[in-house]
């Protein structure tokens, strides 16, 4: 058993022990290399078939250009399944998705990670430590046995499996209305891990439960900073964890944008803040968001609270919308954007060189049981 680990703060040293390295093992081309486009089309040409290169939705167009399929994490980790010729398999998207990869994919594959610094904060606030000493509360407090744990996809490997170890299941932003629905047909309760905001957007306004049903767990405070008699009388545990691009997203930031756009459409996702979903019109996964504002009539106006490299293209390809970021602060996801052109470029040349550079492999048990809560999230109904 892994654990998982925290990020280190960027460009102070590497902690081999947590594969979270910011320091690029080998030499990297300047970002000013005029030839780096160049550089990158020729490796991928020269990788052929052997090569298929993912990219998440929140990546920089500098490397969005060359990726072979676009998506969201559970998207991509099934397009990857879905390519056994491909032995080789970039990720441009961040740590977890990656391992998710690895666990969806044949055992002849290799999956890279450009730069292993890309991490998520979220993921990162759920660590397996303490997520089995939240278990051991809930084994106190007598509920455990109720409990059915869910993870959202964003999370490492490790929380995968302790939830496909203890009966739980796998969400995405997608399904987890349908995994909520799946749980409390086991359990009177979900501990939801480790996105607080998409477990109680979807608890309350989904599944009609109240505000009261849902408690929060603070993972640093003893006994998760809950009495006994308050983890009993809840539905929703849930973990305190959240995205730090889409919670900066604030009830302002609404008021704001339709104070200044008469008539805009405030288009979300569910890892904002309850309040911020409350006041917008239209919630939805990032695949959701993108189909919205493609079908969208031509001359609406559209506020969308997602990543900034996501809603800057949707701006560029839909001219004949008003598309804007949610925000008037700068917010692109920082860990994803440490997936730039130079680290692509070093890390398919040194396949086309035959070395398989920042590997990301998750351990056979580890894997296996993190596949068996991803399979029963496959077979939701
Ligand atoms: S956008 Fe949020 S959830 Fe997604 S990778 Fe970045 S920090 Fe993690």
């Amino acid at each position: 058993m892994t654990t998982g680990s925290s990020l280190l703060i960027l460009g102070q040293g590497a902690d081999p022990a947590s594969e979270r390295g910011v320091s690029c093992p080998g030499e990297l081309p300047p970002a000013s290399d005029p030839a780096l486009v160049e550089r990158a089309r020729a490796a991928k040409a020269a990788l052929g078939d052997r090569l298929f290169v993912l990219g998440h939705h929140y990546q920089r167009d500098e490397v969005i250009q060359f990726a072979d399929v676009t998506g969201d994490s559970f998207k991509l980790a099934q397009e990857a399944a879905a390519r056994p010729q491909a032995p080789y398999i970039v990720f441009c998207g961040v740590h977890f998705m990656a391992e998710s990869a690895d666990i969806l994919t044949s055992a002849d594959q290799q999956v890279v990670l450009p730069d292993l610094a890309a991490g998520c904060s979220m993921a990162d606030m759920a660590t397996y430590d303490q997520v089995e000493e939240c278990w051991e509360v809930l084994e106190d407090a007598g509920i455990a046995g109720d409990v059915v744990p869910i993870t959202y996809m964003n999370s490492s490997a490790d929380i995968k499996a302790f939830v496909g170890r203890h009966g739980g299941v796998v969400c995405t932003s997608s399904n987890a209305r349908r995994a909520l629905e799946w749980a409390f047909a086991k359990g009177s309760k979900v501990l939801f891990l480790p996105d607080q905001h998409l477990g109680r957007n979807t608890a309350v306004l989904e599944m009609g439960l109240s505000l009261d049903d849902c408690v929060v767990y603070s993972p640093n405070r003893p006994d998760g900073g809950l009495s006994t008699a308050e983890l009993r009388d809840a539905t929703m545990i849930l973990w305190r964890g959240h995205c730090s691009v889409h919670g900066r997203f604030s009830l302002d930031s609404v008021n704001e944008v339709r104070a200044r756009i008469p008539g805009v459409n405030v288009l979300v996702h569910p890892e904002c803040r309850h309040e911020v979903v409350r006041a917008a019109d239209l919630i939805g996964s990032t695949e959701y968001i993108i189909r919205t504002i493609e079908e969208a009539p031509a001359g609406t106006a559209w506020a969308v609270g997602t990543e900034l490299n996501l809603v800057k293209r949707l701006a560029g390809r839909h001219p004949d919308k008003t598309v804007v970021f949610l925000d008037r602060t700068v917010c692109f996801c920082s860990t994803m954007n440490r997936i730039d052109l130079p680290h692509l470029v070093w890390s398919l040349e040194s396949l086309a060189r035959g070395e398989v550079v920042n590997q990301i492999t998750v351990e056979p048990e580890t894997a296996h049981y993190a596949r068996v809560a991803l399979d029963r999230m496959l077979a939701l109904p």
